[in-house]
């Protein structure tokens, strides 16, 4: 069986962004890469939606850019403005092609279905896979997006609606996403945070229908693109069976918890990790930053203990400086933009949860 440098377990967003990373930066011009993807095809799937604090490889796949973004609730509404960190949504489509493209070209590496087809001994291996289902009972984001294309030209293609708790909350966590793409384009996403074990939490089709006709007042349109997916809201374990293997994406620990971004730490680690691939073994594990854990683990109590005040809580966070809400939402706020998104929290509540 062929040998190889380095073995990729998993080519999905994690993956295929490390692999690409390794290639621009030369790292696979005289080493082995094999990369083990189950996925019959490739094809646009996802959405990745995040802010733009710095600069990634993937622009040229961007569906669109937007500087504005409102959260609402039934009774408020509030709307932010920043051009320095625009919000981006990357086709997931447009990356695959991209980086398969950028990979064929090099005989070095090569795709497999399954890792019992190489013979991984001595390689590095770096991995994206969950080795068992995961547990059903904690919290997850789960969803399903539709992007929804209408005869008329009826969005506002300059304003994201970042979450609108104006729905259905059935005792849990609820919300409407909205990213214009054009003014007759929309990806339209129906969010729950919660369990998976409440099965009549999943009627998202209905849910999409009811929010798009009476919500947005659309009667008419068709449905081009269809995305569905659950993300856990807590790192689940991992047991690798021997301490070469280094785990990235979702299995990395690269999702920040309190909100399900992964896009962007992604792209970070995987330029973390080429920077150092000559000394990967020494050095020190990449992660989101103790704070953020800590933070994010108190306000997930709060949320799973108090689902009814999570609307009001989540419009007051963003009741603050637009720099000050992104760079805390992306990992890269200092510990004063920390202490004015804390000081928006309900005191009682968050301290009870903290000593709990
Ligand atoms: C629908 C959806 C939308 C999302 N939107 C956003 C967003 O807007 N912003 C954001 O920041 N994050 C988003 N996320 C979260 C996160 O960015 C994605 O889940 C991202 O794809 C995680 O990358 P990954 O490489 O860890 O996992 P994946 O991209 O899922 O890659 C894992 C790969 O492993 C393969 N695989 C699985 N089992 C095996 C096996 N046994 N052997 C070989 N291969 C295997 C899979 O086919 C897959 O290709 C979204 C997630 C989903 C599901």
């Amino acid at each position: 069986m062929k040998k190889f440098d380095f073995v990729i377990v998993g080519g999905g967003c994690a993956g295929l962004s490390l692999a690409y990373e390794l290639e621009i930066n030369y790292r696979l011009k005289n080493k082995t890469l094999a990369i083990i993807e189950s996925r019959k095809e490739y094809k646009r799937d996802k959405t990745w939606s995040f802010w733009k604090v710095f600069d990634h490889n993937f622009d040229d796949c961007v569906i669109k850019s937007w500087n504005n973004f409102s959260i609402n609730t039934s009774e408020n509404s509030h709307k932010l403005t920043n051009k320095k960190f625009p919000y981006q949504s990357v086709d997931s489509g447009k990356f695959y092609n991209k980086i398969k493209s950028k990979l064929s070209a090099n005989s070095n590496i090569s795709f497999y279905k399954n890792l019992k087809e190489i013979n991984s001994e001595n390689s590095i291996i770096f991995n994206s896979v969950f080795e068992k289902e995961i547990d059903k009972s904690k919290l997850w984001q789960h969803f399903q997006g539709i992007e929804i294309e209408t005869p008329e030209k009826i969005f506002d293609e300059e304003i994201i609606n970042l979450m609108d708790f104006n729905c259905d909350q059935r005792k849990e966590v609820h919300f409407f996403y909205t990213l214009p793409f054009s003014k007759n384009k929309a990806l339209v996403e129906t969010t729950w945070l919660s369990d998976l074990e409440d099965q009549s939490l999943m009627d998202y089709d209905r849910q999409l229908e009811n929010y798009i006709k009476n919500n947005l007042g659309i009667k008419n349109y068709k449905i081009n693109f269809t995305e569905k997916g659950a993300i856990p809201l807590f790192y689940p374990s991992l047991k690798n069976k021997n301490g070469k293997v280094i785990n990235i994406g979702s299995a990395g620990g690269m999702t920040r918890l309190s909100t399900g971004y992964t896009f962007l730490n992604i792209q970070e680690h995987s330029k973390y990790i080429v920077k150092n691939i000559d000394k990967i073994d020494e050095i020190k594990k990449f992660n989101l930053g103790k704070k953020y854990k800590f933070l994010d683990k108190v306000f997930l109590k709060v949320l799973r203990k108090h689902p009814d005040k999570m609307p009001k809580i989540f419009f007051n966070m963003f009741k603050t400086s637009s720099n000050t809400i992104i760079k805390f939402l992306s990992n890269k706020s200092n510990i004063i933009e920390d202490i004015n998104i804390i000081s928006k929290m309900p005191k009682f509540i968050f301290f009870k949860a903290l000593f709990n």
